[in-house]
């Protein structure tokens, strides 16, 4: 006889540490597991957890069952012939980085940190700072494997039969299925090191001129100086990169070219008090930074880990924000729109919005999923206390000018926007939701998001 997963009942949040709610959580280990608690899900539904690095509240269910996907690890299956690897879809980022570097090959894309796992990284979709040059994850995965509600575990890919279910789960924000693994094609690398240019910029202008022009640089990201007035408004340090060769690397380092150790240093304090975050510390934080900045320079060699996710390096650091959590406001908006972006960027600047993680992307061709967020265009993403007084009018009137200029939301870091701003933004979803009441015609799947932004039948 099987016997029946074990049960927490627990107080969820997304990393905005905003919206707790409690729900029953198991940890399946294999796919029959998940299929089997999708089928005992009860009236208040299921929703799929990996890491809980999605900003909001995707991957909690109030009152219902949340299948905590960390447990669907096990071997990492890399084909060289085909330049492809296979992993259970609770492997982290970091997991498959470091087994893919030390073989010398990386992943297609990767988010700001490496503490998310595949399953999460396929629900929202994620890119990286090469979404300009390689577009989003979805664009490297060739196949996934899914347990849907409907019945059974299925093997999808882009193409052919479930190439439907495939695009909707892309994306789908766990709400199409649970995946237990996936394939994707990976990078060959000589190095575990990137070689990076760097340029202060003195203005948004600059910032989105040294972006538009075709540098060949594979990685590309500004760091935004939100804080600054006037001319000096939109100021940035812009990063862009390739990966080193072993001939770009100093001779000691051409020893072992692929040897890399994650960033990790000690955690932030356990909580701070609400206010030490203000316009005044973080305007002088900002100020220390972009002066600190190189203004040119150019091939500095710096290792993978530093480059691509150096937040990892202070672990917990969501808690800076105190008790009241943070809000990540990330939108896209089309080529063409830079005078939006700009006037949300002096919105943010006149409202003295402390921020001093602001990043600025260039974004290049989309995947055809119909929620996945990326368009071609400008994304800037913006962290934010979420107690900052007028802080909701702030982000509606925002929205507002998004939904006038084409743009949209990041729905994977989204805790506050509505139904009828997501309609309008995302206008395939009434095609994803055909697909997924295909798939899920009893409503199981269901998380706090799906509930709030009316994705899913009530
Ligand atoms: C510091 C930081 C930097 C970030 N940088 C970026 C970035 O550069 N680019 C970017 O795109 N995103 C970025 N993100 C967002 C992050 O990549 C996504 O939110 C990602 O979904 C988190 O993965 P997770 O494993 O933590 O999933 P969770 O947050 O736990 O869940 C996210 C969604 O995935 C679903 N899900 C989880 N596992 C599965 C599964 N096995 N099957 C189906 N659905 C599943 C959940 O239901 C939920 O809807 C960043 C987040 C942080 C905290």
């Amino acid at each position: 006889m099987k016997r029946r997963q074990r049960e927490r009942t627990l107080l969820l949040t997304g990393w905005g540490r905003t919206a707790p709610t409690a729900a029953r959580v198991v940890r399946p280990r294999t796919a029959e597991q998940v299929a089997e608690a999708l089928a005992a899900a009860g009236p208040r539904g299921a929703i799929a957890r990996g890491l809980g690095r999605s900003y909001g509240d995707a991957a909690q269910a109030a009152g219902g069952l949340v299948l905590d996907c960390t447990g669907l690890t096990g071997p990492i299956r890399l084909d060289t012939e085909r330049g492809e690897v296979t992993a259970p879809a609770g492997t982290s980022t970091g997991r498959l980085i470091d087994h893919l570097l030390e073989r010398g090959w990386f992943v297609p894309v990767t988010p700001g940190t490496r503490h998310v796992t595949l399953g999460g990284a396929i629900a929202a979709d994620v890119h990286g700072k090469n979404h300009h040059a390689d577009s989003s994850l979805g664009a490297h995965l060739r196949s996934l494997t899914v347990a849907v509600p409907a019945g059974g575990v299925r093997r999808v890919g882009p193409d052919g039969d479930g190439a439907d279910l495939f695009w909707a789960t892309v994306g789908g924000m766990g709400l199409t299925g649970v995946v237990t693994e996936a394939t994707l094609s990976v990078l060959p690398v000589e190095t575990a090191h990137m070689k990076v240019d760097t340029d202060r910029t003195a203005s948004l202008e600059r910032s989105l001129e040294l972006m538009s022009a075709d540098s060949g640089h594979p990685y590309s990201v500004c760091w935004v100086d939100l804080l600054a007035k006037g001319a000096a408004m939109g100021r940035g340090v812009l990063t862009r990169a390739h990966h080193a060769r072993v001939a770009d690397l100093p001779p000691p380092l051409r020893r072992a070219p692929l040897r890399h150790r994650a960033a990790a240093l000690p955690a932030a304090p356990p909580e701070m008090p609400f206010g030490l975050l203000n316009r005044w510390s973080v305007g002088a934080f900002n100020t220390a930074y972009f002066s600190a900045a190189p203004r040119r320079r150019r091939s500095e060699v710096r290792p993978a880990a530093s480059f691509f996710h150096p937040l990892d390096a202070v672990r917990n650091w969501n808690r800076l924000y105190g008790p009241r959590g943070l809000v990540q406001y990330q939108f896209v908006l089309p080529l063409g729109a830079e005078d939006t972006l700009a006037a949300v960027m002096e919105g943010l600047s006149r409202a003295g919005a402390p921020s001093f993680l602001a990043v600025l992307k260039r974004m290049g061709e989309s995947v055809p999923a119909p929620l996945s967020f990326p368009r071609p265009g400008w994304t800037l993403a913006v962290d934010l206390p979420a107690g900052l007084p007028g802080l909701g009018p702030l982000l509606r009137g925002f929205d507002e000018m998004l939904l006038a200029a084409g743009g949209r939301l990041y729905l994977a870091k989204d805790s506050r926007t509505d139904a009828a701003t997501v309609r309008a933004m995302y206008p395939e979803l009434p095609a994803w939701q055909r697909v997924r009441e295909r798939v899920d015609p009893d409503g199981v799947l269901v998380s706090d998001l799906a509930r709030r932004l009316e994705l899913v039948r009530p």
